[in-house]
């Protein structure tokens, strides 16, 4: 086990290595007490060792057979640096992929308030070819007087939309009192933006069995994002998706800011798939093309959109939700564009 919070190792097996080659190493290093993690990929077979560093210097790694290169992590991630991984990760929802070539339509209403508006919504972006429907439960208001998300029921409305129709289920976690019901509901946990560097929340859907997908906060950092991200994959959790979804900045025009460069940045920095949220930046719906098309070009690996049977009666973000009408439109439009990236909506 990790003993203290020093740069670590990255060994890269030689092309001609073998599986006992690479067994061979990890249970040297696990003998030592370092935690080693191997990621097989079409082209090497890395190993990340992470463990004390006074102790790793004194294991022979270099020698060992089959070893072709051994580095030095000095970030302040690894589990999620893009280093670790040989490739990009492919996350798989039920059959749906995201990552990699894959592009992960995630849609629904911002929050579950009534049957019909739920399947209405869940029927209508599934036609569309959504890989999964997203619905809030419990809400992050900024106001405690506002629609606060119908809770547990909504949990089962979701599960009713799952059943009839086959999307997987975004939703929220907010509580770690509620960890069990919605880790139970959920095929992705949602973790809020305003959670975003919740640790003791990032922790527990760490050893949660279900992918995450983690929202940046309103005022975190792209480094602060990832160091969020390796709270949950230590825990042992590395099905993770990272989501830019606007940040606070002086500019009034649109909700959010919405940060595009940080996708970029972070597809760089990250093996993780980053995927982004143009509704919540934009806070109104017409501009919400415009910023899923950027999302696409600059190599998103999905969008999370609302979308509700009619937002002029929503509880919540209203004028920002694409009218179920309006949503084949929509989606085909971007489909269009996630071709022309050669990626395939999974
Ligand atoms: C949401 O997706 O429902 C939401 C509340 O978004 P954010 O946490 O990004 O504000
Ligand atoms: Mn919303």
């Amino acid at each position: 086990m990790a003993t203290n919070g020093s740069p670590e190792l990255l060994i890269v097996m030689g092309p001609e290595a073998t599986p006992d080659q690479t067994d061979h190493v990890v249970a040297r290093l696990e003998e030592a007490g370092v935690d080693a993690r191997v990621s097989r990929g079409r082209e090497a077979t890395v190993i990340g060792a992470i463990g004390d560093r006074e102790l790793l210097a004194t294991l022979p790694v270099e020698g060992y057979p089959g070893v072709e290169q051994v580095v030095p992590i000095i970030k302040p991630y690894r589990l999620v640096a893009r280093e670790l991984a040989a490739d990009p990760t492919v996350i798989d929802v039920e059959g749906h992929r995201l990552g990699d070539t894959f592009f992960g339509l995630i849609a629904g209403p911002c929050s579950v308030e009534s049957r019909e508006q739920t399947l209405t919504t869940a029927r209508v972006v599934a036609d569309a070819g959504a890989t999964m429907l997203r619905g809030g439960a419990f809400k992050p208001r900024t106001s405690p007087y506002t629609f606060q998300g119908l809770g547990i029921e909504a949990l089962e409305l979701l599960r009713e939309a799952k059943a009839e129709t086959g999307l997987p289920i975004v939703t929220e976690l907010m509580d770690p009192r509620h960890v069990e019901e919605v880790v139970e509901a959920a095929d992705v946990i949602q973790i809020g933006a305003r959670n975003s560097q919740n640790f003791l929340l990032l922790s527990e859907v760490g050893r949660a069995e279900k992918p995450v997908l983690l929202k940046r906060g309103l005022s975190t950092s792209v480094e602060e994002l990832l160091m969020a991200a390796e709270y949950v994959a230590k825990e042992g959790n590395d099905r993770i998706i990272l989501c830019e979804r606007g940040i606070r900045t002086f500019e009034r025009s649109t909700r959010y800011t919405l940060d595009l460069g940080s996708v970029a940045v972070l597809k760089h920095e990250t093996h993780l798939p980053v995927i982004v949220d143009p509704s919540h930046a934009a806070g109104r719906r017409d501009l919400v093309l415009p910023l899923a098309r950027a999302a696409v070009a600059v190599g998103a690996d999905g969008i999370i959109v609302e979308s509700h049977p009619r937002p002029e009666e929503a509880l919540c973000d209203g004028p920002q939700q694409i009218p179920t009408g309006e949503f084949g439109n929509f989606a085909a439009e971007v489909g269009a564009l996630v071709g022309l990236m050669g990626k395939q909506i999974g």
